[in-house]
């Protein structure tokens, strides 16, 4: 079968590979549309977790063997330490990513376990399904303000979000869902700045104004995470979900005199990525776009060295 393989640092191509075998309780299926994460890209140019050589796409939806469409759950945790004891199955310190640690959806077909097989609704677009799994990180960020601010206190909510890539929209509409007064976006890129006024958001610009009560850093460069803090209300929260750099930047200082608040936001839990298959379905989601399976190498590398922009790239198997 055909995949998009990651063979050396930098390095994506498009190869005939063996057909998966699947395991004892695994499952194959065939793969209608896998999103190109931002993390991918990242990961391919400075292999981290990702070692070549491999299959990635961790976003993606098909149908099973039993002939199911089915969108994939890729967080695959142990289910016997002490976090997957306390629920938080997503921060296991055993984890596996499908499509990070074992081969995932950039190919016609993938061997999965079939614990992470969840049904999709009939009817839905395969590029709608794909974008689930991002969806589902949105939602749990969203929660984690929440957890924060309490829910009375989320109700109406000034928020804003840096970073307007497929997640930081995403962070937008959930918030837009969840009861947030109104959410600011800041972005460099006006096609980005131009979704997210789609998706119901105020655009600030290339950088936020005033304070608010949620801010979501959907970058995670030192500079965004120093803005997330100062662009928060006092008692407030900033959600950190973006990766790009390891530096935080920020002034600490001013989370003491201010009380201001810093969360991480890491994945989701199993019914916070049920919530993102039930309400993806209310989205304008005219920002992504499907490529055949043919296009992978070229729209992957083209997206690493930045010289393609389409906002969200779906490879369509
Ligand atoms: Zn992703
Ligand atoms: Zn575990």
């Amino acid at each position: 079968m055909k995949a998009l393989v990651f063979t050396a640092p930098g390095q994506v191509e498009l190869l005939d590979v063996p057909e998966p075998d699947p395991a004892p309780g695994e499952v194959l299926v065939q793969v209608r549309a896998a999103g190109i994460c931002g993390s991918e890209l990242h990961g391919a140019r400075r292999p981290g977790f990702r070692k070549p050589p491999l299959i990635m796409g961790h976003e993606f939806a098909g149908i099973s063997a039993g002939g199911e469409a089915v969108v994939v759950n890729p967080i695959l945790s142990c289910g016997h330490c002490a976090e997957c004891g306390r629920g938080l199955r997503h921060v296991c310190r055993n984890r596996e990513i499908i499509g990070v640690h074992r081969a995932g959806g950039f190919a016609e077909r993938v061997a999965v376990p079939a614990s992470a097989l969840r049904p999709l609704p009939p009817g839905l677009p395969w590029e709608t399904a794909a974008l689930i799994e991002p969806a589902a990180n949105a939602v749990h960020a969203w929660n984690q303000a929440l957890g924060a601010l309490g829910t009375g206190g989320a109700q109406g909510a000034r928020v804003a979000v840096i970073g307007c890539g497929a997640i930081g929209l995403l962070c937008a509409a959930t918030a837009l869902s969840g009861g947030a007064g109104r959410v600011e976006v800041a972005d460099l890129s006006p096609a980005r700045l131009a979704a997210a006024r789609r998706l119901g958001a105020e655009v600030a610009g290339p950088g936020l104004s005033g304070q608010h009560d949620v801010v979501i850093d959907a970058v995670g460069s030192a500079a965004t995470r120093a803005a997330s803090v100062t662009h928060q209300c006092p008692g407030g929260v900033a959600v950190w979900l973006g990766l790009a750099e390891e530096e935080a930047g920020f002034d600490a200082n001013a989370l003491i005199r201010s009380e201001k608040r810093v969360l991480g936001s890491f994945a989701y839990r199993d019914e916070e990525f049920a919530h993102a298959m039930a309400q993806i379905q209310d989205w304008d989601l005219t920002w992504a776009a499907g490529y055949p399976l043919a296009a992978a190498a070229e729209v992957f590398t083209g997206l690493m060295n930045g010289g393609l922009h389409p906002l969200k790239a779906l490879l369509r198997p």
